[in-house]
């Protein structure tokens, strides 16, 4: 083998140094499962999924957070490394209430585990990520059940407490990917690792509500969140991800354009994603080109212009209602001058519309008087 180069499952792969054992498998596209590793921050190594085992190492190394080093022999699915895996997931499996198809306590009908696990979540139906769960995935791939271990009965209650994110503590594995989303990608510095042992959480603001901590609700540490210990409020039990289908967009809301995946099902948006790998934000979003899409479907929304007049509003059709404006224009600037004009663009047209809006103060009416309303 040449320098930088080692071997993975007999294939000879190159990596550049700095790289981990998993950037260079993934580089070459060999699967090596995660749970815990979120692109771009500092690898923990917390969940051991993704053991791989290395000759010459007394045992099995987290791919995630072992560096790549030349003349490596790895393997990643040997059967000590299959072994470790499955135990991993039994361990996480009984960690909480995981009611999906892959529980099966011996001692315990399916059945009665699932209606426990209803009763606590408050739910009739399954878990809300049912066939969006990388814990799930990895059960059915590695065929493991918790049928070896009692699963945990949860040792707190499920939050509610704000408007836009679930906390079901109950699912949470303790990965940390919320924790590294929020601190080192958001950089908001919301959430920490909280307690020891069977107690540990994650908490906000010494343990207080994510309402009552430095939370911006940008909702990045759902979408970090690999199983579902945080979902989005507004589209628990309303979504199923086989019943979705996905349109790529750019956020309308400000200049950056963030790309963002609108999950529609039955023709309305149901949630909305950042696109992953995707310029300018990566994956991220900001509360609004998140949550904000409400005002889609408002029975308040405007579809007829309208007139001030003396009682109020009255209805008005396009023509007249731009005729009078125009009007109104002119005869503001034949009083005053365009000085007198200012115009604010909605913060929910497009970024084209506003170009258009700048375009019409600026070049036609001749001032600069023109903003962009920031309020969603
Ligand atoms: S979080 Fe995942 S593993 Fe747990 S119940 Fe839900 S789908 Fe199953
Ligand atoms: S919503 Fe954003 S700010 Fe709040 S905890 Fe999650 S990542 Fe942090
Ligand atoms: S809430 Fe989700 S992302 Fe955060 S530690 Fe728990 S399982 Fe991991």
């Amino acid at each position: 083998m040449a320098e930088n180069e080692l071997m993975i499952n007999g294939h000879t792969v190159g990596f550049t140094p700095g790289q981990t054992i998993l950037e260079a498998a993934q580089a070459v596209d060999i699967w090596i499962p995660t749970l815990c590793h979120l692109k771009g921050a500092t690898p923990t190594g917390a969940c051991r999924i993704c053991l791989v085992e290395v000759a010459g190492a007394r045992a099995l190394q987290p791919a995630c957070a072992t560096p790549a080093v030349a003349g490596m022999r790895v393997r990643t699915e040997s059967e000590k490394v299959v072994e470790a895996r499955r135990l991993v997931l039994e361990l996480l499996l009984a960690s909480g209430n995981h009611n999906c198809a892959v529980h099966n306590d011996n001692g315990q009908s399916w059945t009665d585990f699932q209606l426990d696990v209803q009763r606590h979540d408050g739910s009739n139906d399954l878990c809300p990520v049912w066939g969006e769960c990388r814990l799930q995935d990895l059960a059915f791939r590695y065929q493991v059940t918790s049928g070896r271990f009692k699963p945990e009965p949860g040792a707190y209650p499920t939050e509610m407490a704000n408007p836009l994110i679930v906390r079901d503590f109950s699912r949470c594995i303790l990965c940390g990917r919320c924790v590294q989303a929020c601190n080192e990608v958001q950089v908001n510095r919301a959430i920490s690792h909280g307690y020891r042992g069977t107690r540990s959480k994650i908490v906000a603001a010494g343990d207080r509500t994510l309402a009552e901590s430095e939370c911006v609700f940008c909702g990045e540490c759902i979408q970090a969140c690999p199983v579902g210990a945080l979902v989005e409020k507004k589209s628990r039990y309303q979504w199923r991800p086989w019943q979705e289908t996905t349109v790529r967009t750019t956020c309308p809301y400000c200049g950056v354009g963030c790309q963002q995946l609108l999950h529609v099902q039955d023709g309305r948006i149901v949630k909305v994603t950042g696109v992953e790998k995707a310029e300018p934000n990566q994956g991220r979003l900001c509360v609004k080109g998140r949550f904000g899409y409400d005002f889609i479907y408002s029975e308040e929304r405007l579809k007829t212009p309208l007139i001030r007049e003396k009682d109020g509003f009255r209805e008005a059709s396009w023509d007249e209602a731009l005729d009078l404006v125009a009007t109104k224009l002119k005869q503001i600037i034949a009083e005053s001058g365009p000085g007198a004009l200012a115009g604010v663009s909605c913060a929910r047209s497009i970024n084209e519309d506003s170009y258009n809006m700048q375009k019409l103060f600026r070049a036609a009416l001749k001032t600069n008087n023109i903003d962009h309303c920031a309020r969603t």
